[in-house]
């Protein structure tokens, strides 16, 4: 898969908000964004007009940015949100909160979502007591997910739990800190999403 190799602040620069993409450093005075909050390169600074067709594909590039997934990935994950019933935009946000690399870092088991992935193709957790090392694996209510035995010592991880009173689990999902185990209790609704984002406009971007 085709990933994204250059500076990682520089995609909060582009989409104009803090994307919080490298766990604690966000919130440390290090932040690029809170340092340069304007877009990179050399016109960056420039004040312009975006038309709807560019509001539309920013809102796309930041939810993607967010989730760290690829184009491609995302327009399936959009196919199959069209596919179900309801909303469209919720069902696909709450299809990206339930692929498993979000859901350990929503459990708290990381500090950032490219950490999870990092650790969950390496096989640190499982699943209803299977092995899965696959990012993109959506997991569902009722799924179990616990920490393997051999990476309860992992130091990212233990420091990663120890910070998770500040950041906080949403209402569908369930932590026990002494087991390592996270349990699936409910479906993502778009109260549970807290980031803004407009995903009508993505909705729209798509349907053209
Ligand atoms: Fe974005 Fe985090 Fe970098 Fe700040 S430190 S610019 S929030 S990725």
């Amino acid at each position: 898969m085709a990933r994204y190799t250059g500076s990682v602040c520089r995609q909060c620069r582009r989409e104009n908000m803090k994307l919080f993409l490298k766990g604690d450093r966000c919130f440390s005075d290090k932040c690029s964004y809170d340092r340069r909050g304007y877009p990179p390169g050399q016109h960056g600074q420039r004040r312009s007009k975006q038309s709807d067709y560019g509001m539309q594909l920013r809102e796309k590039q930041k939810v993607r940015r967010i989730y760290g997934i690829s184009e491609k990935q995302f327009r399936i994950a959009f196919k199959r949100a069209d596919r179900q019933k309801g909303i469209t935009g919720t069902n696909l946000l709450s299809l990206l909160e339930t692929r498993m690399d979000n859901t350990v870092f929503r459990l708290g088991f990381v500090n950032s979502r490219n950490q999870g992935r990092h650790f969950v193709r390496h096989n640190h957790f499982t699943v209803n007591g299977k092995k899965v090392n696959i990012p993109s694996y959506q997991v569902k209510k009722g799924d179990v997910i616990e920490l393997r035995e051999k990476s309860r010592t992992v130091q990212a991880i233990s420091d990663s739990l120890d910070a998770i009173v500040r950041r906080g689990v949403p209402q569908w999902l369930e932590i026990n800190k002494d087991t390592f185990k996270g349990q699936i209790v409910g479906i993502p609704t778009r109260e549970d999403i807290t980031l803004p984002i407009q995903e009508q406009l993505i909705v729209e971007l798509y349907s053209k």
